[in-house]
């Protein structure tokens, strides 16, 4: 059986390094270049290649995104961004606009060229008019149910990608502009401020600055607020229509965030293909889950249109009950001590949790810690200090520290 590739979000080389260690099989990232406004963190194409150079060495994947609504002037120059991208060895670049994938297939012609989720692709009919047109991979809509992704399948032989975790919008994805039009800040580029979270009032034409307040709850409404989507208790169901390719969106969130959400997903992955006939969801995968900062969770439109409760009207806050407060750096099996750079406060007497690709997770008070001096410390003075302290169990490098809010 071909595995189903796990696409991480990387939003940096910090997150991009994270995701593959965690188990990404690929991911995907956007550029400076090309005229895209950026935004913190999006990479240059020297930045690209050394995350290409370090995903290879690992046998992941990079795709670029390439996905504006491109008007004339984005056309200026891409032919030498898309070159520079082919030069590096980016493995696919997923695009959305018609004259932009034709420019790609004309300037690379052995680049995998992907169908963004922005084309909106909700139909075996799409699906097989961009298959014609030499894509690749279509990035189905987040707007279809099972039913819909097999028959799609069961049309067109071009590779699948669905996604499985992260931010639902209230349109359909790349169709909305209330971002743009009240903050500047284009959802198309990535940028979105997700203003659909934001408070509404109601005004009546002829009486300005008048608000009626739409009050669903003593803290205000949320009328354009969505769950967070998790598909993680259904990966088989979705695995057998046949899909290629399961992405995590979220190239703004943390790299915790990236980490632990990679984390689950690669452990539920790896248990399915080890014995798909009697893969059973072990609840630790999807208690990670809720240990990042996450918007209560909905199955979207998997199993049809989301009713009423899909819809988040208690709040628009985020759920975040742990705060990451470090990275282990390395571990000396002889004192049983763990080196480690702190991201977060945290002092002697808390309970740590510690997590990574091969640490099941598990908990320690922290009793001392000291600098690389030996000097005894109750807290890091300074962040991203590097400190020591023993564990109750072997931790590896790359390795999460986290702790409870209330702990
Ligand atoms: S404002 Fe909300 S609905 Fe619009 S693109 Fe952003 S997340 Fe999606």
């Amino acid at each position: 059986m071909k595995k189903a590739e796990l696409l991480a979000p990387a939003g940096n080389l910090e997150k991009l390094k994270m995701a593959v260690h965690y188990g990404a099989d690929a991911v995907y990232l956007g550029g400076k270049e090309y005229g895209l406004r950026a935004f913190a963190g999006n990479f240059s194409v020297p930045e690209i290649a050394e995350g290409v150079i370090y995903a290879h060495r690992r046998q992941a994947k990079v795709y670029v995104t390439i996905n504006i609504f491109a008007h004339n002037k984005d056309l200026e120059g891409l032919e030498n961004y898309l070159a520079a991208l082919s030069e590096i060895n980016v493995d696919g670049l997923i695009i959305s606009d018609p004259g932009v994938l034709d420019i790609a297939q004309r300037t690379v012609p052995q680049m995998d060229l992907h169908l963004s989720t922005q084309a909106n692709t909700t139909n075996w009919a799409s699906a097989r008019f961009w298959q014609s047109r030499g894509v690749k991979r279509i990035v189905l809509a987040r707007e279809l149910s099972l039913a819909e992704i097999a028959k799609i399948r069961e049309h067109v032989e071009a590779e699948l990608e669905v996604f499985v975790h992260g931010a639902m919008c209230i349109s359909y994805s790349g169709r909305c502009l209330l971002s743009n039009y009240l903050a500047e800040r284009d959802a198309n580029k990535g940028e979105c401020a997700q203003p659909c979270r934001w408070h509404y009032t109601l005004t009546e034409e002829k009486r300005p600055g008048l608000y009626y307040p739409v009050q669903e709850d003593e803290r205000g409404s949320y009328i354009f607020n969505s769950h967070d989507l998790c598909l993680l208790p259904h990966l088989p169901a979705l695995i057998k229509t046949g899909v290629n390719s399961l992405k995590i969106e979220g190239r703004m969130k943390s790299a915790y965030y990236t980490a632990i959400v990679v984390n689950a997903y690669r452990k539920a992955l790896d248990a399915y293909y080890a014995d798909p006939d009697n893969y059973v969801l072990d609840p630790k995968w999807y208690e990670e889950l809720c240990k990042v900062s996450h918007r209560s969770y909905t199955t979207g439109f998997l199993f049809g249109k989301p009713q009423t409760g899909d819809h988040n009207y208690g709040t628009s806050n985020y759920v975040r009950s742990y705060d990451f407060v470090g990275v282990a750096l390395s571990y000396d099996e002889g004192s049983g001590w763990v080196t480690a750079e702190q991201r977060n406060h945290f002092k002697v007497g808390e309970e740590l949790e510690f997590i990574g690709p091969q640490t099941d997770m598990f908990c320690y008070k922290l009793s001392v810690m000291e600098d690389l001096e030996g000097v005894a410390l109750e807290a890091a003075p300074h962040p991203q200090q590097i400190v020591r302290f023993p564990v109750n169990q072997r931790v590896f490098p790359g390795d999460l520290i986290r702790r409870a809010k209330d702990g």
